[in-house]
């Protein structure tokens, strides 16, 4: 599909009334038969950060076409300003045009942008239409998909949020192009995670894939994409609010996030963090008897050729680990809750994982 006037593909996140359509393909953005069928009415906000407007906001601007009220909003860069300030910004924005219940918002960058603009659209006079526009791997397979969104707080990463559904994802794989090499790499981690946790034979065409893919191949990009949505459409549909299987998606989050916050948000990327935390998940699931050896080392071959991290900070001891993990907003009581792999293609919840057990796994894992 590398013609950009062909249909793009086009996935279901199937949510009763609340369903809507996620297009994948190249050349979206400038587009408007993608992007008007989705707005509630002619007031339409734009929001964006400094890196990505340059880039992509004149095409997404000419997506929108005539006749409609179009306003802009540039924020900074970077998860330190996904924060309710900023989020007050937009509102403050939206009210000073006079914009009413029937107004759309767009997110258009990366996961920072997209979270914050969907808990602006999920507050906005008790909630308004929003659309998300993708721009990173990351956000294109994992974050504009399910209806997660939110701020963080000085306390905690996404502790302040709500579950508000867009109107349409538009993954536009030419702004692919633009992204640093690091973020890609992170936006893979999410792709294989999907495969480990529940489908095996996408997980073996990633493993002959992976080259391509950081060769950014428009070809394997979009399949990667779309099986990626596809997998994470069916499991919201099945489990919206994170009841059970929804917590699947958590594979290697849990060690990741006590990366995450060892390390200072920002300094590991979210995804580099869930790659190692993915590999630990594995070796843990092997200490329990569920991994062979060559099932761990597959893991860690596919980890590696996406580019990402295969150890864990230096300065990092077990104490670090078990501290940080012991908070972590999945443990429902005091029980600490991992997903694990069965096998690489199916994942588990398990919630009884010896304390032993995990801190002999922290010890040995590489630094
Ligand atoms: P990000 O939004 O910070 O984007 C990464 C960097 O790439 C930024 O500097 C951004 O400006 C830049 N960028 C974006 N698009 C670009 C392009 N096309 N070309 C060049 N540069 C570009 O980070 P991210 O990895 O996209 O998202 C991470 C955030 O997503 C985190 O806050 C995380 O909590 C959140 N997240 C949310 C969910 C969810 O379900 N809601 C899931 C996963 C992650
Ligand atoms: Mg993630």
């Amino acid at each position: 599909m590398s013609d950009p006037r062909n249909a793009p593909g086009t996935l279901e996140v199937a949510l009763g009334s609340r369903s809507y359509p996620i297009h994948i393909g190249p050349g979206l953005l400038g587009d408007p038969r993608w992007l008007t069928p989705h707005l509630a009415g002619r007031q339409v906000m734009v929001v964006t950060n400094e890196t990505v407007a340059p880039l992509y906001l004149s095409r997404l601007r000419q997506g929108l076409g005539d006749n409609l009220e179009v306003r802009e909003l540039v924020l900074p860069d970077g998860e330190a300003t996904k924060t309710l300030a900023s989020v007050e910004r937009i509102w403050d924005a939206l009210l000073a045009a006079g914009f009413n219940r029937r107004c759309t918002l767009i997110a258009l960058g990366g996961g920072v942008i997209g979270d914050m603009v969907g808990f602006a659209a999920a507050c906005y006079q008790r909630g308004v239409a929003f659309v998300q526009v993708p721009t990173t791997l990351l956000a294109q397979v994992d974050s504009s998909v399910g209806g997660k969104t939110g701020v963080n707080h000085p306390r905690g990463k996404n502790m302040i949020g709500a579950f508000w559904q867009p109107r349409a994802v538009l993954v536009d794989t030419d702004t692919l192009a633009t992204l640093p090499p690091r973020e890609l790499s992170a936006g893979l981690a999410e792709v294989i995670k999907y495969g480990l946790i529940r489908d095996a034979d996408f997980l073996a065409w990633l493993e002959g894939a992976m080259e391509a893919l950081r060769g950014l191949d428009p070809a394997a990009l979009t399949r990667a994409i779309e099986r990626s949505c596809a997998l994470k459409a069916e499991i919201v549909a099945e489990d919206e609010t994170e009841q059970g299987v929804r917590a699947l998606l958590n594979l290697g989050h849990t060690f990741g996030h006590a990366i995450e916050a060892h390390q200072g948000y920002g300094n590991w990327l979210h995804g580099e963090a869930v790659g190692t935390g993915m590999l630990m998940a594995a070796e843990l699931s092997a200490r329990l008897g569920w991994l062979s050896d060559a099932e761990v080392a597959r893991t860690r071959a596919i980890i590696e050729a996406a580019g990402l991290p295969l150890a864990a900070p230096a300065d990092m001891g077990v104490d670090d680990f078990l501290a940080i993990m012991r908070l972590d907003k999945k443990n429902l009581d005091s029980r600490l809750r991992l997903i694990l792999l069965r096998t690489p293609g199916e994942a588990c919840i398990h919630d009884a994982t010896p304390t032993e057990t995990l801190a002999a796994l922290l010890e040995a894992f590489p630094r």
